[in-house]
């Protein structure tokens, strides 16, 4: 339910119907708007009648339902587009544009400072680099682990760059969270709910990948489930999904970018290193998802893609990506955002 206040409640108006709200057995969740708060109570679908008895406390305007199932993550209960502050002074979101790049994985200290000054050359204010990769075959490379996880923190301690790096495992969770910046979801793990949880619980940005066979619907509901422990800080990512065309690695939903916006006020950024699986067409999806009206990208890019050892066939060599970088600004431009 949504309990919108009037414009003039006051602050103890407003912690009585959130002692209300709990007491019925829901969590609130206040949104604090430019002339009214609205407060978002959601738990148990069953039984949420009984919070239209909160309409008789003072200071309450409206109580109405929440009609999509994703309640936090709804334009009803958030209309404005959220801003996702990644460290103080940089946010994701609104009208920024956010670059994201750095290798599939971190291989080396050589490669990942290589990689890092080189994006941080080119624009990027993120590094991603993967240190717990989740691979389809067991025998392929599966990440440097904790090693990797400093090495990260070496090349932010260089460069100033914060560092996005996916935890694969709920186990990991405390550990990566030790040394990341942003937490990333790979997209097998999109509907791992005891993980979601867990994310939900810390006070750190979340990138969460849309899964390769999730619908829009599904997807959001994935973004609930961090959202409902009390992280606000999520960031989606479409990044492709599984089709029946084998030209490409997967299928870019660039349609995903304006039906996610229409339906949540979360950031939407776009991953075309995976989506596409091929470094050539990477440029063109980035000029593409700029246009839609993305808030940004995460782009794969090692300094010898020849030798990477996970996912060099889709990675950016650094010339090709300042190149794009260079490129890039005009259609950020068109679509009223700024880099
Ligand atoms: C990655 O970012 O390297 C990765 C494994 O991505 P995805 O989960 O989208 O496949
Ligand atoms: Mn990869």
């Amino acid at each position: 339910m949504i309990i919108v206040m009037e414009t003039g409640a006051s602050k103890h108006d407003l912690s009585e119907v959130k002692k209300r709200i709990r007491e019925l057995g829901y969590k609130p969740h206040v949104i604090h708007g430019a002339t009214r708060n609205v407060i978002g109570a959601v738990g148990d679908e069953r039984g949420k009648g009984v919070l239209q008895t909160l309409q008789s406390l003072p200071g309450v305007e409206n109580v109405v339902p929440i009609l999509k199932p994703f309640k936090l993550a709804s334009k009803e209960v958030h209309p404005e587009p959220s801003e996702v502050e990644i460290v103080p002074g940089l946010s994701v979101g609104g009208d920024k544009f956010m670059v994201m790049a750095g290798p599939c994985s971190v291989e080396s200290e050589t490669q990942i400072l290589e990689s890092a000054r080189a994006v941080k050359a080119a624009g990027a204010t993120v590094l991603r680099g993967g240190a717990y990769k989740p691979r389809t075959s067991p025998y392929s490379f599966q990440g440097m682990e904790e090693e990797g996880l400093k090495l990260l923190a070496q090349a932010r301690e260089e460069t100033g760059l914060p560092v996005v790096t996916e935890v694969v495992n709920p186990r990991d969770v405390e550990l990566v969270a030790r040394y990341a910046d942003v937490m990333q979801v790979g997209a097998r793990n999109v509907q791992n709910f005891a993980l979601l949880k867990m994310l939900g619980q810390l006070d750190k940005p979340i990138l969460l990948k849309r899964g390769m066979a999730t619908t829009i619907q599904e997807y959001l509901m994935s973004a609930e489930y961090i959202l409902s422990e009390g992280n606000t800080k999520v960031i989606l990512c479409e990044r492709g999904i599984r089709t029946f065309e084998t030209a490409t690695r997967n299928t870019l939903d660039i349609s995903a970018v304006p039906v996610l916006k229409s339906q949540t006020h979360l950031p939407v950024i776009i991953d075309p290193s995976h989506a596409t699986g091929h470094a050539h067409l990477v440029a063109p999806m980035c000029y593409a998802a700029a246009a839609a009206g993305a808030d940004g990208l995460i782009v794969e890019v090692h300094p010898c893609p020849e030798e990477a050892a996970s996912d060099g066939p889709q990675s950016l060599r650094p010339e090709d990506f300042a190149a794009m970088m260079a490129k890039l600004q005009a259609f950020v431009e068109v679509a009223g955002k700024q880099f």
